[in-house]
Order: C-alpha cells, then structure tokens, then sequence
C-alpha cells in the first residue's frame, strides 16, 4: 500500500506509563506504516522533563504554535509523591497548562459515541462537546475569612489617575467569607473566538451557559461578548452557511436541556461550570477511554489533541508486574486522528482525511459490530455479570482495529 503524504509536520508530545507504551503502538503500527509523516518529537515523560529542567515542555509548546498540530499523550501532572518516586530536582507544573499558557486558547471534550455501550443518559445519541472557559474567575480569586465584625469594600483605583470607586460589599456582625474575583474582556473574547471556531468546525449549534439573572454586570459581560460575535461579519455568514446557530443559555435551563437532549451541541462553559459539567459529561457517556480533547486557538489555527484521561497508573503497575492489561486506547488513537485531521484541513490534504475517517471507523466498529473490547467497556456493559471472555488485552483490540482499517483501506483502493 503506497503511503499518503503528508505535506506539513506535525509535533508529537510523548507521555507516561500505561498511555506512552499503548501510544508507541499507535505510533508505529496505525500510523507510520501508512502515512510518509515528518513528526517532530518532543519526550514529555517525566524523566526527560526533570532532566531539561521542564524545558522540553516550552520547547514542545513553541514547536505546536509553528507547525499548528500538536498531538499529545498523557503525562503525569507530579505531587509529592511523584517527586518522590521519580526523584526530581522539582514539582514540575503540569504540562498541560504550561502548553495553554504559551497557546491560549480553549480545550473542548468530546465523547466517541457507542451503541453498544448503555449509557446512564440513554438519549445522548450524539456527542455534547464541551469546553471550559479556563481562565480567572473562581480560580484567581482572593478569597478570606473574616474573624469577626467589620465592613467589607470592594476598590477599583484606575491607572489613568481618575478618582478611585469604593463598592461597600458587606457588613459583618459575626463571623464569615468573602471573595473577589475577576475575568478580562480580552479572555472572554478570546474564549467566544474558540468556542464559534469549534461549532463552525463540528457543524453543530453552540450554546454558552451563564447566571446572567444573578450577576447581571459580571455574567452580562460573557452574554454581550458572545452575542456580538454572533451578529458579526466573521460569524453570521459563516454560521448561516451551515446552518447553524448561537443562543445563550441560563446555567440550570441549559443543564435540563443537556439532559433532555440527543446530544449533537457545542456547550461552551464558565471556568467553574466546565470543571463541573465535563466530568458529568465524561460519566454521562460511558467510559473515560472514550473521551477526546482539544485545544483550540482563537484564531482557530492551532490545535492540540489528546485523550482527556490521564496515564493510568493503576494498570501500569499490572504492566509492570508483568500481569495483563486491558487499556483502552480509543482516545489516545483519536488524539492522533484530531490532530492528523486539523493538518489535513490546514493543507486541503483529502487522502489524510479519509484515512483518519476510516481509523476512527474501525476503532468504533471494532466494539459496536465485532463486540471486541477493553475491560472498561465490557465493564459498561455487563456490570457484575462480566466474564473473562467479554473482554480482550488492549494488543488484541488493537490488533483487530489495524486489520479492519486495513480492509477498509483496501476496499476504497479497489
Ligand atoms: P486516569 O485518567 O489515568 O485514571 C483514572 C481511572 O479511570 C483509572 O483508574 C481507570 O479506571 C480509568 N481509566 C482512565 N482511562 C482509561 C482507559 N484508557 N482505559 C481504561 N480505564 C481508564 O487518572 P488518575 O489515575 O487520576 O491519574 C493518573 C496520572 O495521570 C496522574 O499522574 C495524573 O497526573 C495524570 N493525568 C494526566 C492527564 C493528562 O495528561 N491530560 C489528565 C489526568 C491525569
């Protein structure tokens, strides 16, 4: 079979335990025999980023922001623990919000949808992607305890010199809490650019949920700078075109109606509702090795993909004992498929595309049609009842996912 060239690089972030050993195989069984791909590879595991001093992280997210493809596996995020067992000269930051603190940029979740698999919410046919506005707000804020009576003001002194405003928050009589916090036009603008880009590219609706009703002035601001976007020349046609549309939702309509639904939405999520409402999501459909992630640029440019679980240590240990494991590496594949997928966009590359259809395909025909599958999903399905023959270890799924892309890829070639 001749390979598909791939014009352009893409930047490849190698991982930790259990994810790094299942993404070589990915690496070099599903994707280097059939496509001619100059990767750049930046080593994210945790020795190499203790040996650089957490460099290669930098180096790796600059590498993304120039060739707009970054493809990641897993890494391990270390507490005291992890500097402990690895000996590291320190508690590294965790990769992930180094890379969007040089990209910006929003992480949108999708789910890769089953049939197979029972879902707690059976309605959600189609996927919700979710993103998570993940700046400011509840996590910058300054929060305090106040030992007893007293009054509590709120100050804003402007830079330009203008006289200052003092805002009376409060009047303690006994003991309590209190909390500033604060979001910038240039962030919420930034988060609106990435969440129309996201729709656009899924062809789905976008919803963007707030408390506006309560906080008229703090979640107004969302509200207006996303009906601007709406109405504006880079939106409105593009929209139209797809026929698509942007409503903003109350908070609690919006979850009743996430619950109501068949799914097929791009919900795009206050910092401290996405932390919440994408874990819910994650249950909501099955498995966490059925879960993908994207980060998306403002300017829609640059993407990072990933699967949204960790390295799963807890089957590493059993890989390390030498026991065996049964991962499931659907959304690790479908990081490279995400990624692979914006190149092909990027370079107007349709062989590419049509490939990464076709392994998506076979990852999820392999479970739906074939009934081959991980632990995790054999677990969804049969509960307390699962046997030993309901599931397989995750190279024999793989094994079975190469085989069915290759017929699928023999088949168009004829
Ligand atoms: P995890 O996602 O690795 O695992 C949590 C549980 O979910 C596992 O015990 C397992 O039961 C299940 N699970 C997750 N993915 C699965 C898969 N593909 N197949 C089968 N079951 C799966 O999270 P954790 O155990 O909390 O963290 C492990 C390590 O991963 C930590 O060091 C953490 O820092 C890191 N982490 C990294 C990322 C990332 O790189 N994006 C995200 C989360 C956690």
């Amino acid at each position: 079979m001749q390979k598909i060239v791939v014009a352009n690089p893409v930047v490849e972030l190698d991982g930790d335990e259990m994810t790094r050993i299942i993404w070589k195989k990915i690496r070099e069984e599903l994707i280097l025999p059939y496509l001619q791909l100059d990767i750049k590879y930046y080593d994210l595991g945790l020795p190499f980023r203790d040996e650089t001093n957490d460099q290669v992280t930098i180096d790796a997210a600059k590498a993304i922001l120039e060739h707009k493809v970054g493809i990641k596996c897993a890494t391990i995020t270390p507490d005291e623990a992890r500097v402990e067992e690895f000996k590291l000269k320190e508690m590294w930051r965790s990769p992930n919000g180094t890379i969007r603190n040089i990209l910006g940029g929003t992480v949108f979740r999708e789910p890769i949808i089953l049939k197979r698999i029972p879902k707690p919410i059976p309605g959600w046919a189609k996927p919700i992607v979710i993103g998570r506005h993940a700046f400011g707000d509840q996590y910058r804020s300054t929060d305090f305890v106040a030992p007893g009576p007293g009054k509590l003001e709120m100050v804003y002194t402007p830079a330009d010199g203008s006289p200052a405003t003092t805002m009376n928050v409060y009047d303690f009589v006994g003991k309590g809490v209190a909390m500033s916090m604060y979001n910038t036009d240039e962030s919420i603008t930034g988060f609106a650019h990435s969440s129309f880009k996201m729709a656009l590219a899924k062809k789905m609706p976008l919803f963007m949920s707030t408390k506006n009703t309560i906080l008229k002035k703090y979640d107004g601001r969302f509200k207006d700078i996303f009906r601007r976007f709406m109405t504006s020349a880079q939106y409105k046609p593009l929209f139209d075109d797809a026929a698509i549309y942007y409503e903003h939702r109350l908070i609690d309509d919006m979850v009743a109606q996430a619950v109501k639904s068949s799914g097929g939405f791009v919900w795009a999520c206050k910092n401290y509702d996405g932390d919440v409402q994408s874990d819910i999501l994650a249950q909501g459909f099955g498995s966490l090795g059925m879960m993908t992630s994207e980060l998306i640029t403002p300017d829609g440019e640059v993407i990072e993909s990933e699967a949204a679980h960790g390295t799963v240590t807890r089957h590493y240990r059993e890989y390390q004992k030498g026991n065996e494991t049964s991962t499931n590496p659907v959304a690790s594949i479908f990081a490279w498929t995400r990624g692979l997928l914006h190149r092909a966009k990027l370079d107007g590359n349709a062989p590419l595309t049509a490939f990464c259809e076709a392994l998506e395909q076979a990852c999820v025909e392999v479970i739906d049609k074939d009934g081959v599958m991980t632990k995790d999903l054999a677990l969804a399905i049969h509960g307390q009842n699962m046997k030993r023959e309901h599931w397989v270890i995750t190279d024999v799924y793989m094994d079975k996912v190469k085989a069915k892309l290759n017929s699928k890829l023999n088949a168009t070639a004829k």
